[in-house]
């Protein structure tokens, strides 16, 4: 996997947001402040524009760009964690022109242990890691990881958040699905679908 795969991972994402927006506002109306989809679909174009503006020759490159463009454009909970994901993994490749699966499974594994560090979220807790953690540990099949990310989602909907704002409403957070739990779901299928291009 080049530099060029890692844009097409990161672009494919950002159409999937744009296009499942809606439904992320929603999940977000249900136990948030109804902003998760604007948020990352501001969040994912801005990361759009920056690739092909930069064009980033190397895949650390195009990860470390893609989470500082989140990072500063994405207000709420959701743009420093999905950015420091993306940070955190990129630097974990340093410098290679091409990465491996096993490379890119332990240098993810990296950037999700920085999210649950900076979030302070346990598995269980409701959040977007509930989603991440299972799909990387499924990697490197990539088919495999988004079916896991996509079962990790599912199962925070009867889960009582314990992080981040739905955790305000205690209980009534129970019965809905997380907003970044299926956000980040959105990026594994992304993975899935580039790597069966
Ligand atoms: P905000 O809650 O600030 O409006 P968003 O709506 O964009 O931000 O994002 C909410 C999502 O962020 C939640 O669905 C959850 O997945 C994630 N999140 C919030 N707090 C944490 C945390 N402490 N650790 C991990 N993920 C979190
Ligand atoms: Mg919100
Ligand atoms: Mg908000």
């Amino acid at each position: 996997m080049d530099a060029g795969f890692f844009r097409r991972w990161l672009t494919t994402a950002a159409l999937a947001v744009e296009r499942e927006a809606d439904r992320l506002t929603d999940l977000d109306s249900a136990i948030g402040d109804a902003d998760h989809g604007s948020n990352m679909r501001r969040g994912t174009a801005a990361v759009t524009a920056a690739l092909d503006k930069e064009e980033p020759a190397t895949p650390g490159a195009v990860l470390l760009l893609a989470g500082r463009t989140l990072v500063s454009t994405v207000g709420g909970a959701a743009g420093p964690l999905f950015g420091t994901l993306l940070r955190r993994t990129g630097k974990a490749l340093g410098d290679a022109e091409r990465v491996g699966g096993e490379e890119l499974r332990q240098a993810l594994a990296t950037g999700v242990e920085a999210v649950a560090q900076l979030g302070g979220a346990a598995p269980g807790d409701k959040t977007m890691l509930d989603a991440l953690r299972p799909a990387v540990e499924a990697l490197p099949d990539a088919a495999a990881a988004a079916r896991a990310a996509a079962r990790g989602a599912e199962a925070t909907v009867p889960l009582r958040a314990r992080k981040g704002r739905a955790s305000y409403l205690g209980e009534r957070s129970e019965g809905h699905m997380d907003p970044g739990a299926a956000s980040a779901t959105l990026l594994f299928e992304a993975l899935a679908e580039v790597t069966a291009d």
